[in-house]
């Protein structure tokens, strides 16, 4: 479908490296998506709990995506810059001379680094890790992964000691390959989830480089999130445009949601749940399983997040569908929970790959308690929803009581945000209204809206009035009862973990 009414520099087009696709998307001045592009690539899983993508595919796939975008909104002369956010942490090796990937990506979910993990606690160095990069020392993070890469495979230590390796997350991945092999970048909040990124200082550390046994030449330069990186080609007519911004897909997401001010939080409902609140100018200090993080940087300020993740929350219903077939699809269980009055005491806590902040339990399993002769699958499908709302209220109590700051309203958006029920007993639980974007894309457009403020598409002013939220629910469930349910799930949490 051709853009409809292009004149120049009439987008930004954000590129959003997902863990499942690859999209492009061209966002006009108004906020609205004026056109998308969107592929899968392939998952690779060659032993049980580890995860690999094709670095050479992911660029592949990205770049035609753009460029059927470009083409679709009338070349460079249309777009006034790219912007990118990505899948965090997945980490990169590849050749300087050649380009060519040295190895898998290793994605963000793989646990092979799990022995390295528990080596290096056992080591006692998790203290030191935690205070300089708000991080915990779990698979999950980068460096950890690098540390497995070079202990598999000591020519690839040879390789980067010399440095003709090259390391990166994802969207340094891309920013080479856009920049044609030229220029080898990062920004602040990717950096911030390698473990090997110090917050306080704003560099790469290196107590942590020789902690990971990771050699310096490998890392790219670090620059900020919002600001010109260089030009890159376009179909469509020809011509450059820059590229000039770049944030991890959470971190986007909630500059998106234009939670640009301390205490400002957002709660994205996917597979998992990652709530984020913007934790102001300085590095905060997290305790309570939450991770701190570089929310981006832009000019010289640098804003810092808390976060918090829930590990199941879509996958739960999911797992309702594909595995138990209580539900045909995701959108029926609205209506199921609707046609009971409550769970009648079931609760369920799908820790089926043990449980995120605030308990970092990976043994826990799932388990579904209170069951009756008269429990239905309404109950059990009600209690599934009420499970992703349990966990985010575990999430927004740590948050405020490790950062101070009231959470007056929480900002939502995801795919499960699409469910009025899970949105209203959400708010019941927290006991604050609960805003879902009127613009579903919040990553795509937090990672457009820091690409088009270095150009000066938008000013900050501008940016933040474009968010609308498309429903408020607000809380109507009396205090007592949500304390009461609130009390039943942390028995139910309390027996799984033995906590
Ligand atoms: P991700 O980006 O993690 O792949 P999405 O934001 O696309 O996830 O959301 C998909 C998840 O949301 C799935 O796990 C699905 O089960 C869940 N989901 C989608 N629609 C609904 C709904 N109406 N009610 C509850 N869960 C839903």
């Amino acid at each position: 479908m051709p853009y409809p009414d292009a004149v120049k520099n009439d987008v930004v087009i954000a590129l959003d490296q997902g863990t499942t696709s690859c999209r492009a998307l061209a966002v006009d001045h108004r906020g609205r998506v004026a056109a998308l592009a969107q592929e899968e690539f392939t998952p690779f899983y060659p032993r049980p709990g580890w995860v690999e993508q094709d670095a050479a595919e992911i660029w592949t796939v990205q770049n035609r995506v753009l460029q059927k975008v470009a083409r679709q909104v009338g070349g460079a002369a249309s777009v006034a810059a790219i912007g990118i956010t990505n899948q965090r942490e997945t980490m990169v090796v590849w050749d300087r001379a050649t380009g060519q990937p040295l190895h898998p990506a290793i994605v963000w979910q793989c646990r092979r680094s799990a022995g390295i993990c528990e080596r290096l606690k056992a080591s006692g160095a998790e203290p030191m890790v935690r205070q300089k990069t708000g991080l915990l020392l779990d698979p999950y993070f980068s460096a950890t992964k690098l540390t497995w890469l070079f202990e598999a495979f000591p020519d690839l230590r040879a390789k980067a000691e010399n440095g003709e390796m090259l390391f990166g997350t994802v969207d340094s991945w891309l920013l080479w390959n856009l920049s044609g092999g030229k220029r080898h970048l990062t920004d602040p909040s990717n950096a911030s989830r390698t473990l090997l990124y110090n917050l306080h200082t704003g560099d790469w550390d290196d107590d942590l480089l020789a902690l990971f046994g990771v050699p310096r030449a490998l890392l790219p330069e670090i620059v900020p999130s919002s600001g010109r990186c260089f030009d890159t080609a376009l179909d469509g007519g020809g011509g450059m445009v820059a590229v000039a911004g770049v944030a991890g897909d959470q971190q986007a997401a909630l500059f998106g949601q234009g939670c640009l001010s301390p205490g400002q939080a957002k709660n994205t409902y996917g597979t998992g749940c990652f709530l984020l609140m913007n934790a102001g100018n300085a590095p905060p200090t997290p305790d309570q399983g939450l991770l701190a993080t570089v929310a981006w940087q832009i000019g010289g300020e640098t804003v810092y997040a808390l976060e918090g993740s829930v590990f199941v929350a879509g996958a739960a219903i999911q797992w309702l569908r594909d595995g138990l077939g209580l539900i045909r699809s995701a959108a029926e269980t609205e209506a199921l929970a609707r046609s009971v009055e409550g769970t009648g005491g079931v609760y369920f806590v799908p820790a089926f790959t043990g449980l995120g902040t605030p308990y970092w339990e990976p043994n826990a399993r799932g388990m579904i308690t209170g069951l009756t002769r008269g429990t239905t699958r309404a109950h059990l499908v009600r209690a599934a929803l009420e499970a992703i709302a349990f966990q985010t209220r575990d999430i927004a109590d740590a948050m405020v009581q490790s950062s101070g700051l009231p959470l007056p309203l929480l900002r939502v958006d995801g795919g499960a945000a699409q469910n009025d029920f899970l949105l209203q007993f959400q708010s019941d639980l927290l006991g604050i209204p609960v805003a879902r974007s009127a613009i579903g894309e919040t990553t795509a457009l937090g990672a457009s809206f820091l690409a088009g403020l270095a150009v000066g598409f938008w000013d900050k002013g501008e940016i933040a009035a474009l968010r609308q939220a498309d429903q408020t629910f607000r809380p109507a469930m009396p205090e007592a009862e949500r304390e009461s349910q609130y009390r039943g799930w942390q028995r139910a949490v309390r027996y799984q973990c033995r906590v």
